[in-house]
């Protein structure tokens, strides 16, 4: 669990878990700081992620005139000789990483992890600039650690494979029992790096003599560092607070500060966590002695949830449990995962295998247990937050529990927080939470620690670190109030000279910009996947997420043999998905269908396929955007079809009636197959198609070419765009437009009905009203009449001949003969239809009776079952 829980309880509630602006992108470079310059060409080739920040930096808080003499002075190769460059950490909460040198050899201090916000959609964690790193990897010679939490060290696995092969990585033996465990689950094995130091003792890293020094915090085995070279002294603190009264005896380490102070600090940098806190922080004795009270006090089971980092609150919770008689449970894998470091590091405050485990639990009495869990942050798949929704798989909390909250709402958190405790109400347990409750302290000093530690230390120069910008500038206020000349406030990426001060007298600062690196953020989502923002599509997840997507197939036929003819045009077969969308119940879609056919008839019949799938996109997002101020992503994909050219040619050829401007105009939309039952399939609640198969010729053999050119020849796209329109409704309603039809004695004028009334010739392009469906196109009762007659006269031919478009075309011109304006496929594509309808009527005896076509249609289909598809 990260130190970020150890947020002051006074922390402005404004402030979010993370910037959203991207950090300032300058360049850096110490040998030529003149070609430091903002929007270096990288930055050019990188997708911005939410806009450009205003900089801001060291150039801003140094006085000006002081400011110029140091460039000047330090012009060169000689610059100042102690370096210190954030990679990550100033200016938001977590992610700390920073490189410190001395003039071009480096170390590396912690690398950890920030959580990401609620819109970084599917990203588990963000990592600092490894291709940085990478780049400078030639210049880090050691990776130092300053405490086991994610937010030092959980960019590990990323920030190795971004070193050279051969830098150690320094830690306390507690943190690397920590790193060991992250490695192993990444598959790093790097175990000869893996250098564990002891407090007071000096090593070599790098260009410095390094010595780790006590400091106290919400985990174990804490360590600020002391950074000597020729050039100066450097003091980082890492994380801490100044307890009194450490529940592991080890205490703050005051006299190694006083001894530094005599020995003279250059920089001190310092956790400017709880800056806004006043006073001081509370110590983790306080929160034992609590702690005890309240599971004393409690008659039931007692379920504790805390950070699973803090071992000390673990050992508290031991002791209560001990002192009350009661066994303790751990719920949360976490939990173990710290337990288990400690142990091998032969400093757990219990053992592990005197815990219970969660299936023993009910072979206990509810007031002999203890249950520890995590969860306080109300994360999605933590123990407790599954237990608020009362599951039968998780641990399941009754009436007479005690929840004890020995945590702090991470700011962020708090609606989360909140509904988590409000289900857990309902389900009836007593909840103690709160800062009167005593259950919980801060990991990080508060400001009368800061402010003590300053004048401990008493540095030439002062940096904040560790902090929002609004923190680090009030650390730094405090730092100026204690007497310290020298201070400044930098963020990521800015890299900062200091050099010591020989003679106080100097009217240097001491302090020199040495320009700006563009730094970029990493993401992780869980999984494999690491990268840029626009490697992992951040921007794109949310644009989906919010604007919705459509993704539109297009079967592109070219009229070859008709170059020339005035009325030549694209046709198409479409298949339309959409998702994260509106559809206003299918309306949209088929506003959609339209707006693609006559985006499509267009473009010039040569044009490439891109310049259609350019051109259909951009219509279809005009038309979404009109229709709902949408912008969705569209993906189009134009395929060739030759083979359809081909039939429409040999089909010309039969037919010799090809190039009439309307079967060109008709035949632009679907295949005639897409009839309504299909297309109800097709078209489901979520803009989903179902598969090609659907959009077969119902003869099932589409490589006869007479199919083929029948599915072309003749349109079905009225009935595309009614099936659209009306997208899949219950039986129930159904039946009920099937009464009213045949109360009204028409046909039925909704959802498949359509399909039989609507006209299947007629095209418009408009787009105002997909809605509504032309009339003159509905097909007549007495046409659908005239079409079953004539379909069951010429059934035994339907079953018989190979060629049955000739059939169809025969249908056609007698219904012409009766003033029925009706071509063959749209014949064809009825009677499709009707076996469709028959099919489901036959199984409602309903409907049997109240439409009207079934006793015609059963005629001809019981006579012959094979027929249902022809
Ligand atoms: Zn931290
Ligand atoms: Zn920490």
């Amino acid at each position: 669990m990260s130190c970020l829980s150890a947020f002051p309880s006074l922390c402005p509630c404004t402030i979010s878990p993370r910037p959203k602006l991207l950090r300032s992108l300058v360049y850096a470079s110490i040998e030529s700081p003149s070609t430091s310059k903002a929007g270096d060409r990288r930055s050019s080739t990188r997708a911005p992620r939410r806009g450009p920040r205003k900089r801001e930096g060291p150039k801003r808080s140094m006085e000006d005139s002081v400011q110029r003499k140091l460039e000047q002075f330090y012009e060169g190769l000689n610059g100042p000789p102690l370096r210190v460059l954030p990679i990550g950490g100033l200016g938001e909460i977590g992610m700390n990483c920073m490189l410190v040198g001395n003039y071009d050899r480096y170390i590396l201090i912690d690398a950890g992890v920030m959580f990401p916000d609620v819109d970084d959609f599917g990203v588990q964690k963000i990592i600092p600039d490894t291709t940085f790193i990478k780049r400078w990897s030639h210049k880090i010679e050691a990776v130092i650690i300053t405490h086991g939490h994610e937010d030092h060290i959980g960019a590990l696995p990323w920030v190795i494979p971004a070193l050279d092969p051969n830098t150690p990585i320094y830690a306390s033996s507690f943190t690397m029992e920590l790193i060991k465990k992250r490695l192993k689950e990444f598959g790093i094995n790097v175990y000869s790096r893996l250098k564990v130091f002891n407090v007071r003792e000096r090593f070599l890293a790098g260009p410095f003599e390094v010595e780790p020094i006590r400091v106290t915090h919400s985990i174990p085995d804490c360590c600020g560092l002391v950074l000597r070279c020729s050039d100066g002294t450097i003091l980082h603190t890492g994380d801490w607070k100044i307890d009194e009264t450490p529940l592991d005896g080890n205490v703050f380490d005051r006299e190694t500060l006083e001894q530094l102070s005599k020995e003279g600090v250059t920089l001190m940098m310092s956790d400017s966590t709880n800056i806004l806190s006043p006073g001081r922080s509370v110590s983790e004795t306080v929160v034992r002695n609590a702690l005890l009270r309240h599971i004393s006090a409690a008659k039931g089971r007692v379920v504790a949830t805390q950070f699973a980092s803090n071992l000390h609150r673990i050992g508290s919770l031991k002791a209560a449990a001990d002192l009350t008689g009661r066994k303790m449970v751990f719920v949360g894998m976490s939990l173990r995962t710290y337990l288990d470091a400690a142990f091998r590091d032969g400093k757990a405050p219990m053992d592990p295998s005197s815990l219970v485990k969660i299936e023993e639990i009910d072979a206990y009495a509810p007031k002999d247990l203890l249950i520890v869990t995590t969860g306080s942050q109300a994360e999605p798949r933590a123990a407790l937050n599954l237990a608020s929704y009362g599951g039968a798989h998780s641990l399941r909390l009754t009436k007479e529990d005690v929840i004890l909250y020995s945590a702090k709402v991470i700011p962020g958190n708090e609606t989360r927080v909140m509904k988590m405790f409000n289900r857990i109400s309902e389900l009836g347990p007593t909840i103690v939470m709160g800062k009167d409750t005593g259950l919980h302290t801060s990991g990080h000093a508060y400001r009368e620690e800061l402010e003590e530690v300053l004048r401990i230390v008493k540095p030439q120069h002062f940096l904040p670190i560790h902090g929002e910008l609004v923190f680090l500038k009030e650390h730094e206020l405090l730092g100026r109030s204690t007497g310290i000349r020298h201070t400044t406030v930098i963020k990521n990426g800015e890299m900062l000279g200091v050099s010591h001060l020989r003679n106080r007298r100097v009217l240097s600062s001491g302090f020199a910009s040495l320009g700006t690196e563009d730094l970029q953020l990493m993401y992780s989502d869980g999984g494999k996947a690491f990268g840029t923002a626009s490697d992992l599509c951040i921007d794109e997840r949310l644009r989906v997420a919010s604007e919705g997507i459509i993704v539109i197939s297009m079967e592109i036929s070219r009229p070859k043999n008709i170059i020339g003819s005035p009325h030549s045009r694209l046709k198409g077969k479409f298949k339309i998905v959409t998702r994260c969308l509106w559809l206003d119940d299918g309306n949209l879609i088929g506003a959609l269908y339209k707006a693609a056919k006559a985006a499509l008839s267009s473009c010039p019949v040569r044009c490439p396929l891109g310049h259609m799938e350019m051109i259909v996109s951009q219509v279809l997002r005009k038309v979404v955007r009109k229709y709902s101020g949408k912008r969705p992503d569209i993906i189009a994909i134009a395929t060739e079809n030759p083979a359809a050219v081909l039939a429409q040619e040999v089909g010309a050829k039969l037919s010799g009636d090809f190039d009439e401007d309307e079967d060109w105009e008709l035949d632009e939309g679907h295949v005639e197959s897409f009839d309504t039952a299909s297309a109800d399939k097709q078209i489901e609640s979520n803009g989903t198609a179902t598969s090609s198969e659907d959009q077969m010729p119902p003869s099932g053999k589409p490589s006869k070419l007479i199919d083929i050119w029948n599915s072309f020849k003749k349109p079905s796209v009225a009935q595309v765009e009614t099936a659209a329109v009306n997208p899949p409704t219950e039986q129930k309603e159904n039946q009920v437009k099937l009464d009213n039809s045949t109360k009204h004695s028409s046909p039925p004028t909704q959802t498949e009905d359509d399909q039989l009334e609507a006209g299947k010739g007629e095209i418009s392009t408009e787009t105002k009203a997909p809605a509504k469906t032309t009339k003159r196109n509905r097909w007549k009762p007495e046409e659908i009449s005239r079409l079953v007659k004539l379909r069951g006269e010429l059934d035994e031919k339907f079953q018989t001949v190979k060629g049955r478009m000739v059939l169809w075309e025969q249908i056609s011109s007698d219904m012409l003969s009766h003033g029925m304006d009706r071509s063959a496929a749209q014949c064809k594509s009825l009677w499709a239809s009707l076996v469709q309808k028959y099919e489901e009527s036959k199984k409602d005896e309903k409907s049997r009776k109240i439409w009207p076509y079934y006793s015609g249609v059963d005629e001809i289909l019981s006579s012959d079952k094979n027929t249902i598809t022809k």
